[in-house]
């Protein structure tokens, strides 16, 4: 059954969301984004407008999630819908909430990470509601805050209300992505004692000792690259993200400090990431007894792996050979992180589709106009499979 998507309402929707500046209030310059407050107003306009019951609750003060809820007629599967309302920083950019148009690219702020796929879900959401044969299972649309720092909004989310299978829709080239990376950000510390600079036989040097460090970290890194990995996200990695050593020039560098982050795979856990880093500096210390240096968990975000077969996986890619007319479309990994782990872990299955474009988190940033129209009719055909 083809639903009618109307193109015009999700390009103007679309428009209207990348004109709301909604930078991540961490992320903006000085550390002061515009938050969420108004496009969450508009997103509940719209829900309400469109006839869904309506919930709005902060899980910080000033930062509101929005959620729609269209009931289903019967005891069907429940499915959810979630986009991230925030944006990153604007630093650049000459008119980021200004979308200009040039052939099917909308540009601006947003337009691809991730106002198309929340524009995309809000006009399905309207085609579902209008049409003649209900879903059985309730559809919930989830307009979430934060996911740009913290994710505090999908946490917040995933306490409160639970769907059996969610999408997110994130950007993925309109492929269906249902695995990909975790992080893992590792503090480690050396510890040296402090001399002056003109007192070698008394100074223990951290800063030195942080380089024997990150040479076996380096090591590390080439053979996490070598390793098989995953069949779909590949082979897991590392970075030294931050460093900061020392007091002054001519003194002994007394402490050294690294946040080094470490992107692990499905089936890799914190802990096992953690081990690696523990057993490289245990080995600097049987080598030199004056290496002193210890390593602990500063956060984690766990992989996402959705399998093949789960009716999720099944009712997306029977949702995308309908609209896309192309039944050799293989499921992927992506390599970047979404809310899609947290809504895994809190026992809903999940999967990650979202339209095309280019230039996420830079200063030209765009999305493809047609394959948002093409994920507001595959949201529609998904949800028809998947809600009976
Ligand atoms: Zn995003």
């Amino acid at each position: 059954m083809q639903t009618d998507i109307d193109r015009d309402r999700i390009e103007a929707v679309l428009t209207d969301l990348v004109r709301i500046d909604s930078t991540n209030p961490a992320l903006g310059a000085d550390g002061r984004g515009a938050g969420e407050q108004e496009i969450a107003t508009y997103v509940a306009d719209a829900m309400h407008d469109i006839g869904l019951a309506v919930e709005h609750w902060e899980p910080v003060p000033g930062r509101p999630n929005v959620v729609g809820l269209l009931r289903g007629s019967g005891n069907g599967r429940s499915l959810m819908w979630n986009a991230h309302t925030d944006t990153v920083g604007v630093d650049g950019m000459d008119a980021p909430f200004e979308p200009t148009r040039r052939n099917e690219r909308l540009y601006g702020r947003g337009t691809q990470d991730m106002k198309g796929g929340l524009a995309a879900q809000l006009v399905a959401a309207r085609a579902l509601a209008e049409s003649d044969t209900p879903l059985a299972g309730d559809l919930l649309i989830a307009a979430v805050v934060d996911e740009e720092h913290k994710s505090i909004g999908t946490e917040a989310l995933v306490e409160r209300y639970h769907a059996d299978g969610a999408i997110v829709t994130e950007p993925t080239d309109l492929q269906l992505v249902r695995a990909h990376k975790g992080f893992v950000w590792i503090d480690i510390q050396t510890h040296g004692r402090a001399a002056h600079g003109s007192r070698p036989a008394e100074g223990v040097d951290a800063n030195m000792h942080m380089g024997r460090v990150l040479s076996r970290l380096e090591d590390l890194g080439r053979s996490l690259s070598r390793r098989t990995g995953h069949p779909l996200v590949g082979a897991p990695s590392l970075h030294a993200g931050q460093l900061r050593g020392g007091s002054a020039p001519s003194v002994y560098a007394a402490d050294c400090h690294l946040r080094m982050e470490r992107r692990t795979v499905p089936g890799e856990s914190v802990e096992e990431a953690l081990e690696e880093v523990r057993d490289l500096l245990r080995s600097l210390r049987d080598e030199d007894a004056n290496f002193e240096a210890e390593a602990e968990i500063a956060f984690a975000r766990e992989p996402l792996e959705t399998p093949a077969d789960a009716p999720i996986a099944a009712a997306t890619r029977e949702g995308l050979t309908y609209v896309l007319n192309d039944e050799s479309a293989p499921d992927t990994g992506a390599s970047f992180w979404t809310d899609a782990a947290l809504l895994a872990d809190a026992g809903t299955e999940t999967v990650v589709l979202g339209p095309k474009g280019a230039g996420l988190h830079t200063t030209e940033e765009w999305v493809d106009l047609a394959s948002v129209a093409q994920l507001a009719e595959v949201l529609v055909q998904t949800a028809r499979h998947y809600c009976t």
